[in-house]
């Protein structure tokens, strides 16, 4: 019989070689993946669930509540999508276009300003596939992906032998990181671990810059000019060289003018070409700022109105709720309350909440409804795409009683 594979949406990498084992419609075994992949696709009980002010109700009713919650708010707010397929991100889009809402995701907190200068093509970006099949040298910047993303090092940008790296880890590749502490990338790195002080980056690609070009590398935190030079030399002499961007360097950072200065110069003075790549954590981030840069032409933080759509920091999540802006919050798969500040939360709390979301959450818990999907590419098909971008489609591993966030999201819609 021949194998079956199924899809891991337990982070961006979207690991599409994943073989299973079920039991009493549960999976039982999990092969291939790494082990936060394992414990993400082993922790679905597959029943559905269905609250309305902590009670247990039937999905006709949260349905039915939900849809009229919505309805009476004047300025909903939808947030969240970054765990959900690309088909109910653009349900949401429509439904809050309907709603005259305002719709967030996360990365208008992390990974906002970056995705729209690569959607709006202001630096050079490639596939996972060409890091493979090409890269020599790979820097992590502010990134653990041997924690974030397991399986990236191996598949990837380190370990793999691709079609023009052969030779692969051992002679033809370079693996740099640059972080704050000694990560257990860093460990892997050896000898190229950077350490930089904390807020110290945009300084740190100053210097770098000036070793490129061939001025004395300085920074005020005097890291020592013959480690920056070192550095330097090793990136230039790339033929394809790959930044794979994570959320503390973009926390550590106050614009992102230092990294597209440091990604010119390198394009500039190395021997191939560099690409920048996110690692963006959530599996399907990438999908929802794509889906929404499409339809809006922003990649998040965006208010609908009556056919026209407002766009800035006004309308992200944070600020919309300090100000009291919105009426009611459509939450979805996110959990707001366990990740943003007391001063925010408190705002969420005092307008009516509804959840949608495989896992039951400190948000779920407070919502006034409260829906559990299934888990994507378990209990739920559809597609997302990957951190470079690649469209991955998949289907359930095993038929669920728990319906998709597409479903709920239309079903919500049809109650209107
Ligand atoms: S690396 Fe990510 S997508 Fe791949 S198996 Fe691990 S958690 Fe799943």
């Amino acid at each position: 019989m021949e194998k079956e594979y199924y899809v891991c949406t337990g982070c961006g990498l979207l690991c599409e070689d994943i073989e299973t084992e079920l039991e009493k419609r549960a999976i039982s075994k999990v092969y291939t993946a790494c082990r936060v992949g394992v414990a993400h696709m082993k922790e679905n009980p597959g029943t559905a669930k269905f609250w309305v002010e902590g009670k247990n109700t039937d999905e006709a009713t949260a349905i039915g509540k939900a849809a009229a919650l919505l309805k009476a708010a004047k300025n909903p707010l939808i947030f969240g999508l970054d765990n959900s397929t690309n088909e109910a991100q653009k349900k949401a889009i429509e439904l809050a276009k309907k709603l005259n809402a305002t719709l967030d995701d996360s990365s208008s907190f992390s990974f906002g300003p970056l995705m729209a200068a690569l959607l709006q093509k202001k630096f050079k970006t490639c596939s996972l596939d060409e890091v493979r099949d090409k890269a020599d040298v790979s820097v992590f910047w502010g990134a653990d992906p041997s924690d974030s993303h397991p399986r990236q090092l191996s598949k990837f940008a380190y370990f793999p032998r691709g079609k023009e790296k052969q030779r692969g880890w051992e002679e033809e590749r370079t693996a740099i990181a640059i972080d704050i502490r000694k990560t257990h990338t860093a460990k892997i790195c050896g000898n190229e671990f950077y350490q930089v002080p904390l807020g110290g980056d945009a300084e740190f690609m100053e210097a770098l810059i000036a070793g490129l070009s061939g001025k004395l590398p300085k920074t005020s935190y005097k890291y020592p000019p013959k480690k920056l030079l070192e550095l330097a030399n090793l990136l230039k002499a790339a033929k394809f060289g790959v930044i794979f961007i994570g959320q503390d360097l973009l926390y550590s950072l106050e614009t992102l003018a230092p990294l597209f200065r440091l990604m010119d110069t390198l394009n500039e003075k190395a021997k191939g070409d560099f690409f920048l790549i996110p690692l963006l954590e959530a599996y399907n981030m990438r999908g929802f700022n794509e889906n929404l840069f499409e339809e809006t032409g922003f990649v998040n933080r965006v208010k609908f109105e009556a056919g026209s759509v407002k766009h800035g920091p006004e309308y992200s999540v944070v600020e919309s709720l300090k100000a009291k802006a919105v009426d009611a919050a459509l939450i979805i798969g996110s959990d707001p309350l366990a990740n943003l500040p007391y001063s925010i939360i408190k705002e969420l709390l005092e307008i009516p909440l509804i959840t949608i979301d495989p896992c039951e959450t400190l948000t779920s818990k407070k919502a006034q409804v409260s829906i559990r999907s299934g888990v994507s590419g378990v209990e739920a098909g559809g597609s997302a795409l990957r951190i470079d971008g690649v469209r991955v489609a998949f289907k359930p591993v095993f038929e669920s009683k728990c319906p998709s966030d597409e479903e709920i999201l239309f079903k919500i819609m049809e109650a209107f």
